[in-house]
C-alpha cells in the first residue's frame, strides 16, 4: 500500500528541514527523507552544513583559535603561559558533541511538529511517487504526495589531478576530521574552504601551502576587502600562491607529492595531507528514475522557475542542488518560501541581500554589490569607508585590522552593497543586511544611535562618511 503525504520532502539538511517544519506549522502532512548515516551508521538530521559543514568547520574554528590565542605571543600584553598541550582527540570529541546536539535537536523538533522523519535513500518516480530504500535493506516503501520538494543538496568536486584516496588526499569532510596535526598541509583551491580548513589547522601548527589556480584571489569579494584579508593571511603564514595550477599528485606511503605549474615553470611540492576544496556539484541526479524528466541547467543544477517549481508538476526544488551561492541560509529561506507557496501562501526570498561570511581572522562579510558589480553594471555609486584602527572598542580589543566600506547609489542614497573584513563581520553583516532590506539609505544608518564603544560604531561611521561626515577619520573620497 502507498503512503501518502501531503509533502514529501527529499533531504534534511538546512534547506530540507526547514522546509519541513515550516509545512508541519502551516498543518501540511509532511515526510522528509534523509540518507545521511553517522561515525556510527546511525541516521542523522541536519545534512551537509551540520554534519560535515557549517558546524563542524565552526566548532574546529573556534578550538583552533583559543589554541592559537594562548599559543601565540598575542595572548595578551603581560599575560605569559606555559605548559600548553593540544589533546586533538578532545578536540574533535567536542566537535562530536555539538554535533550531535544540534541534530537531536532537530529530531526533537520533527517530532514536536509531527513530521515523520523517513531514514533511507528516496528516488523520484513519475506522479509524485516516492520510493524509499532503507539503510542495510532491499526492500523498498512506496510513498506519494500532492507535492514533492527535492532538497539532495551538493558534494565536493573531485578533480583528475589528486583523486581522492580517503587517507592523504581528502576533501572538505576529511580535512574536518584529521586525528593528528598533518606537519605539511596541501590545500587545492584558496576558496571559502579552502581558507577556513587552512586557517584551522594552521593555528593548531600546520604549515599550510594554498593552490590557487586563479590569478585573482577571493573574485566574489569586494576587490579592497580582498586585498587586506589576503595581506592578512599571508602574516598568518597561509603561504597562498595564485595562479597556480596542479597538474599531477603521487600518493607514497606516507606523504603525497604534487607537481604544479606557475606560470610556464613546474615545481614539485611535498605534503603530509592534500585537502581538495574545489567547489561542491549539485546532487541532482542519481535519485531520478528514467521515466522523470527533471530538466537541468548548466552546471547539473535542477532548473526551477520563480516559485522554485521544477519541469515536473509539483515538484520543487531548493538548496544547493538548485542554482545561487550554495550557503545554508539561502537554502532555509528558500524553504520556508516553498512551504508558505505550498500553503497557499506567497513566498519570497530576497536574493539581492543574502549575506556571505567567511569565517577566517579577521572574518569577511559582505551583502550587496561588490564595487566592481556595480562599475560593470554601470550603476553610478557613492562610497563610505571606515578602518577599525580608527574604532575604540576594535582598540581596546587588540582587533585593529580590516574596515567597513558602504556603496550606496549617487542620486537615491540607497544603500547597494556592505563589505566587512575584521573582527565580528560575520555579525555585524546583518545590521547591513536588515537596512538593506528596508531599502535603507546611507542617511538612515547615519542617523541611527549606535552603542559606544562597540565594533557596530564602524558601519556607523561607515555610514557617515559616505557623505564626507565621518567623525573619527579624516574625511576623504574613496579612490576610483
Ligand atoms: P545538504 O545540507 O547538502 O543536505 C542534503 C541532504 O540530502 C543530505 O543529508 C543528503 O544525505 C540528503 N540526500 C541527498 N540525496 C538523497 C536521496 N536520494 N535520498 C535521501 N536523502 C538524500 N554554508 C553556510 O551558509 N555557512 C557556513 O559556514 C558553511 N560552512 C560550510 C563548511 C563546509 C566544510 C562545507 C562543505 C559547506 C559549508 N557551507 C556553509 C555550505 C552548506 O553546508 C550548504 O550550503 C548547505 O548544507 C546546503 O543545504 P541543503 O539542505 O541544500 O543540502
Ligand atoms: P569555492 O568556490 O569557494 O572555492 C573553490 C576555489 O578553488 C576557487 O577559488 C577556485 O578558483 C579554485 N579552483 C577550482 N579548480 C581548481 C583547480 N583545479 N586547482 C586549483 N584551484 C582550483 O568552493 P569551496 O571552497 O570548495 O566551497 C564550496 C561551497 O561551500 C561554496 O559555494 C561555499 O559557498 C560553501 N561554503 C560556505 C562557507 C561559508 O559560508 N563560510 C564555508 C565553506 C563552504
Amino acid at each position: 500500500m502507498t503512503t501518502h503525504y501531503d509533502t514529501i520532502i527529499i533531504g534534511a539538511g538546512p534547506a530540507g528541514y526547514v522546509c519541513a517544519i515550516r509545512c508541519a506549522q502551516l498543518g501540511l502532512k509532511t515526510a522528509c527523507i534523509d540518507s545521511w548515516l553517522d561515525d556510527n551508521k546511525q541516521p542523522v538530521l541536519g545534512g551537509t552544513c551540520l554534519n560535515a559543514g557549517c558546524i563542524p568547520s565552526k566548532a574546529l574554528l573556534r578550538s583552533s583559535e583559543h589554541f592559537d590565542t594562548l599559543k601565540g605571543p598575542g595572548l595578551h600584553p603581560g599575560i605569559t603561559l606555559t605548559g600548553l598541550d593540544l589533546d586533538l582527540d578532545a578536540v574533535q570529541a567536542d566537535k562530536h558533541r555539538i554535533i550531535s546536539e544540534l541534530t537531536g535537536g532537530i529530531a526533537s523538533l520533527f517530532k514536536a511538529n509531527g513530521i515523520e522523519w523517513i531514514a533511507g535513500h528516496a528516488t523520484l518516480h513519475p506522479e509524485r511517487q516516492v520510493h524509499v530504500r532503507h539503510h542495510g535493506s532491499k526492500k523498498e516503501d512506496k510513498l506519494s504526495a500532492d507535492h514533492v520538494v527535492i532538497a539532495t543538496g551538493s558534494r565536493p568536486i573531485d578533480i583528475p589531478a589528486a583523486r581522492l584516496d580517503g587517507n592523504l588526499i581528502v576533501d572538505s569532510e576529511g580535512a574536518l576530521s584529521f586525528d593528528s596535526v598533518p606537519e605539511r598541509l596541501g590545500i587545492i583551491g584558496a576558496g571559502v574552504i579552502g581558507l577556513e580548513m587552512g586557517s584551522v589547522w594552521s593555528r593548531f601548527g600546520s604549515e599550510v601551502t594554498l593552490l590557487e589556480a586563479q590569478d585573482v584571489f577571493l573574485p566574489p569579494v569586494d576587490r579592497d576587502v580582498a586585498a587586506i584579508a589576503l595581506a592578512e593571511f599571508r602574516k598568518q603564514n597561509l603561504d597562498i600562491r595564485l595562479g597556480t595550477r596542479v597538474m599531477k599528485s603521487t600518493v607514497q606511503e606516507k606523504t603525497v607529492t604534487v607537481v604544479i605549474k606557475q606560470g610556464d615553470e613546474e615545481h614539485e611540492l611535498e605534503f603530509d595531507k592534500l585537502v581538495v576544496a574545489v567547489g561542491r556539484r549539485p546532487c541532482s541526479d542519481e535519485f531520478v528514475a528514467p521515466e522523470v524528466e527533471l530538466a537541468l541547467e548548466q552546471g547539473g543544477c535542477i532548473h526551477v522557475d520563480e516559485n522554485w517549481e521544477t519541469s515536473v508538476p509539483g515538484v520543487y526544488a531548493i538548496g544547493d542542488v538548485i542554482l545561487g551561492p550554495m550557503l545554508a541560509h539561502k537554502g532555509s529561506a528558500e524553504g520556508i518560501a516553498v512551504a508558505e507557496i505550498l500553503a497557499g501562501q506567497q513566498g519570497e526570498v530576497n536574493y539581492d541581500s543574502i549575506p556571505g561570511v567567511i569565517y577566517t581572522d579577521p572574518e569577511l562579510a559582505w551583502t550587496g554589490k561588490s564595487e566592481q558589480e556595480l562599475r560593470n553594471a554601470d550603476i553610478p555609486f557613492r562610497c563610505g569607508r571606515f578602518p577599525f584602527a580608527a574604532s575604540g572598542r576594535a582598540r581596546a580589543m587588540g582587533k585593529t585590522s580590516g574596515m567597513v566600506k558602504m556603496l550606496v547609489h549617487q542620486d537615491s542614497d540607497e544603500i547597494l552593497g556592505v563589505h566587512i573584513v575584521g573582527e565580528n563581520a560575520s555579525e555585524l553583516i546583518a545590521e547591513a543586511v536588515l537596512a538593506m532590506e528596508y531599502k535603507a539609505t546611507s542617511e538612515d544608518l547615519a542617523m541611527t544611535i549606535h552603542a559606544h564603544p562597540t565594533l557596530s560604531e564602524a558601519l556607523h561611521e561607515a555610514a557617515l562618511a559616505v557623505n564626507g561626515e565621518a567623525i573619527h577619520i579624516a574625511n576623504r573620497p574613496c579612490p576610483k
